[in-house]
C-alpha cells in the first residue's frame, strides 16, 4: 500500500486548476509534493518529476467511508486489489471497508488479517470498520477495545441495521468508551418487508413495498439514542427527505454526522417499472421528493457528506427479476461523473460543494485526507471536466458491472489519482505528459 515515502522523488503537478474549498486555492497553479506530503502549493513551482496537468481540475483525493469489498469471502466479486483500483480510478484516495462479509469482521484475528492483506494489496488508503455485534445478529455486542488495538477505525452495522434499541445503546456507550465512531444502517425489518421503495412504481408493477418508514423510524431510534449516550455516530445512506430532516434536528444535540449515496442523488424509483434486477438497492431508490429533499439537504450541509455503497455483485446475483436480485450498486468509478453530470452541471449543487462533499468532509470525518494545505499528505484526484464517456460494464475495473449508469454517457471523468505521491491511477498517460 502507498504511504508516506521520503525516500519517494519530488514531483510537481503544473498547470491544473486547483480547487479545495477546505484549503482555499481556486485557480491554475502548481502543487509540489514531497515526501508524499503537499510541499507547497502556488505558481511557477519546478523540480524533480513533473506532471503537466493542463486543461484538467485538482482536487483534494475523495474519500468514500461506505465500501463493501467483499473480503474475506466473496473474491470473485471484489478484492483488495480491485476494490482498491475501483477507488482510485473513481478518484478515492481513501475508503472504509464494511464489515457484512463472510465470515463477518466481528474478532480481532479477522481484523489483523484484513489489515495485512490491505497493507500487501491496497493502492489507496482503506480502513477497517468491524461489525458492531457478534455476527451481525444484532445480540451480542463485539469486543470493541480488542478490535481497535487489532486496527479496526469504527464499527458498524451495515447490511441489516441493529434491530434492538437495547443493543443499539448498550453498542454506542461501548463505542464511546472504545474510541470508535459508529457507521449506522438504519432500517426497521417489521416495517421494511418488501424490496422496493412502496410508491406508485411499486404499485403499478405489483412488486412489493417497503414504507419509507422503516428508515425514518431506525433513524429515528439511531439519533435519539446517540444524543443520550454520546457516541460520534454515522447515519450513512440517507435517502428519505424525513430522514434528512431528522439528522438536521439532531445536528447540534448530537456528535451526528450522515451521509447519502450518488444514486439516491440522481436516480428514482421510476425504474422499478423496468423490473429489472439490476435496480435493486437498499435501501431503495425513492420517489422525487425524497431525492430533491435529500439533494437539498447535501447542498445545505445537513448530510455531510457522500459515500458510494460500493457494494459488487456476481452477474448471476444481479441478472434476476427484482425481487430475487441481491441488492446492491457498484459506486467508486461513477461517483464523481453521476453527480457532476446530474447535479453540477444542472445547477443543483456548486463544485466546490461537490468537491468538499466527496474531499474534504468525509476526509474531515476521518481524520486524513480531502485537504491540499501544505504538510498533508499528497492524496489528490485529477479530473478532466469537459470528458464525456459512456458506462460500459467491459471498461468496470471492479471485478463485478452492476452499475446502475450502464449504458448513461456522464460528464466528467478522474484520469489521474495520487495517494501518498505516488500515482496510483493513471488512465490515459496521454492526458498529461511526464517530463523530469
Ligand atoms: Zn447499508
Ligand atoms: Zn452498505
Amino acid at each position: 500500500m502507498t504511504r508516506e515515502n521520503p525516500g519517494v522523488a519530488e514531483t510537481v503537478v503544473r498547470h491544473a486548476h486547483v480547487l479545495d474549498p477546505g484549503a482555499g486555492p481556486d485557480g491554475v497553479m502548481d502543487v509540489r509534493i514531497l515526501g508524499g506530503m503537499i510541499a507547497e502549493v502556488g505558481d511557477n513551482l519546478r523540480g524533480g518529476r513533473e506532471l503537466d496537468a493542463g486543461g484538467l481540475h485538482l482536487f483534494p483525493g475523495f474519500v468514500d467511508v461506505h465500501a463493501h469489498w467483499r473480503t474475506p469471502g466473496r473474491e470473485d466479486e471484489e478484492n483488495i486489489e480491485s476494490g482498491s483500483a475501483s477507488a482510485a480510478a473513481g478518484g478515492f484516495t481513501g475508503v472504509v471497508m464494511m464489515p457484512n462479509t463472510d465470515p463477518i469482521v466481528d474478532n480481532p484475528m479477522i481484523v489483523g488479517g484484513l489489515a495485512r492483506r490491505i497493507e500487501r494489496e491496497s493502492r489507496v488508503r482503506a480502513r477497517i470498520s468491524a461489525a458492531l455485534h457478534v455476527g451481525l445478529k444484532g445480540e451480542r455486542l463485539t469486543e470493541m477495545h480488542l478490535l481497535k488495538e487489532a486496527g479496526a477505525f469504527c464499527v458498524s452495522d451495515d447490511g441489516v441495521g441493529t434491530a434492538s434499541a437495547g443493543v443499539l445503546r448498550n453498542g454506542m456507550a461501548y463505542a464511546r468508551t472504545a474510541g470508535l465512531p459508529l457507521i449506522l444502517h438504519c432500517e426497521d425489518h417489521t416495517l421494511a418487508t418488501g424490496v422496493v421503495h412502496d410508491g406508485v412504481a411499486a404499485s403499478l408493477t405489483g412488486i412489493p413495498g417497503s414504507p419509507a418508514s422503516a428508515e425514518d423510524v431506525a433513524t429515528a431510534t439511531a439519533l435519539i439514542l446517540a444524543a443520550e449516550t454520546g457516541a460520534k455516530t454515522h447515519i450513512t445512506h440517507v435517502s428519505t427527505a424525513l430522514s434528512a430532516a431528522l439528522v438536521a434536528f439532531f445536528k447540534d444535540r448530537a456528535d451526528v454526522t450522515a451521509d447519502t449515496t450518488p444514486h439516491h442523488l440522481t436516480l428514482t424509483d421510476d425504474l422499478v417499472s423496468t423490473l429489472e434486477g439490476l435496480y435493486r438497492v437498499n435501501p431503495p431508490l425513492r420517489p422525487d421528493a425524497d431525492s430533491d429533499g435529500v439533494g437539498a439537504a447535501l447542498r445545505a450541509g445537513v448530510l455531510d457528506f457522500v459515500a458510494t455503497d460500493h457494494a459488487p455483485h456476481a452477474s448471476e446475483e444481479k441478472e434476476l427479476p427484482l425481487e430475487e436480485a441481491a441488492p446492491g450498486f457498484l459506486g467508486h468509478e461513477t461517483a464523481f461523473s453521476a453527480l457532476y453530470t446530474a447535479l453540477v452541471l444542472t445547477g443543483g449543487l456548486s463544485l466546490p460543494r461537490l468537491v468538499d462533499a466527496m474531499s474534504c468532509a468525509p476526509g474531515r470525518w476521518v481524520g486524513e485526507g480531502g485537504s491540499l494545505a501544505v504538510g498533508e499528505p499528497a492524496d489528490l484526484a485529477l479530473v478532466d471536466l469537459s470528458e464525456r464517456w459512456k458506462v460500459d460494464s467491459e471498461a468496470m475495473i471492479s471485478r463485478s458491472s452492476n452499475s446502475p449508469y450502464l449504458g448513461k454517457t456522464l460528464t466528467g471523468r478522474v484520469v489521474g489519482t495520487i495517494v501518498g505521491g505516488e500515482l496510483v491511477h493513471n488512465r490515459t498517460g496521454a492526458k498529461f505528459g511526464t517530463r523530469g
